[in-house]
């Protein structure tokens, strides 16, 4: 099989939880054609933040952009579970999220939905990316679509094994003041800022959460890090939430004696 014919073949899936009509999405589209088939469901609205969280009180509604992209009135995780488990004739080959309105590095991945989307591709056995542009704004959109472009041909003619799950965030910058790629790990942020209080028009005290806290770890070899010195940040993530490190020292706890003195338990401050 040609490279070529491989291409044509690729059905490619793609997301986003900025919503349908996001310059982002429309930007990773447009970059992607001729990579292969594609195919767009999204959310009809913005749902950033919303994280892996699937719409379980309520039927959902699909309908057909000018675009032809698909319209789902939940989340991102909505999205491709509906396009992969129903919607969609063939299971795709690849499932693309983004381009994000800002960064999802660190603890950020958390609560991504543009991260989310990809998960659920992910989680059907299917290679899947999530694209951010670190920088809120579109000022550098082109080039995080042409860097988004080359990611996925990479992935293309040279398929990573399994179905990995890449979380690329792109640095706001002009595609030739774009250093390279670099593999990361996540790094790390401060716990978020104070909510916002305020009144409603009722004299009811509400609140707006407030903005992420800075960054803590932008270290060599991390995310932040990376794009700080102007690289495209690419982590390979895993959903096993499990702590091996503290399995022993876990089942110790469990087992002491309950006015016991000795302290138990892994303190590696994770
Ligand atoms: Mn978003």
């Amino acid at each position: 099989m040609t490279p070529n014919t491989r291409q044509t073949d690729m059905k490619i899936l793609i997301s986003n939880d900025d919503g349908y009509s996001a310059h982002g999405i429309e930007a990773l589209v447009d970059a992607l054609a001729g990579c292969g088939e594609l195919m767009v469901v999204a959310p009809e609205v913005n749902h950033s933040g919303a994280s892996n969280s699937l719409t379980l009180n309520r039927p959902l509604s699909v309908r057909t952009s000018s675009k032809g992209f698909y319209i789902i009135n939940g989340t991102p995780s909505d999205c491709v579970h509906i396009a992969l488990t129903g919607l969609l004739g063939e299971k795709p080959d690849l499932v693309v999220s983004g381009i994000n309105n800002g960064a999802n590095m660190g603890d950020d991945t958390l609560y991504s939905g543009t991260v989310a989307a990809a998960i659920e591709g992910h989680l059907f056995g299917i290679p899947s990316i999530a694209f951010s542009l670190t920088s809120k704004g579109w000022s550098n959109l082109d080039a995080a679509a042409r860097i988004a472009r080359d990611v996925v041909q990479r992935q293309i003619d040279m398929p990573l094994k399994g179905a990995p799950l890449l979380n690329v965030n792109i640095p706001n910058l002009p595609y030739d003041e774009i250093k390279g790629i670099q593999v990361t790990r996540l790094g790390k942020r401060h716990p978020s800022q104070p909510v916002i209080p305020t009144l409603n028009p009722a004299g009811e005290t509400v609140y707006w959460i407030g903005p992420v806290g800075l960054v803590q770890d932008a270290t060599e070899g991390s995310d932040f890090g990376a794009v700080e010195q102007g690289w495209v940040s690419m982590t390979p993530l895993r959903l096993d939430l499990t702590h091996e490190n503290q399995l022993t020292h876990m089942s110790h706890w469990l087992n002491a004696p309950i006015n016991s003195t000795s302290q138990v338990g892994a303190d590696d401050g994770a």
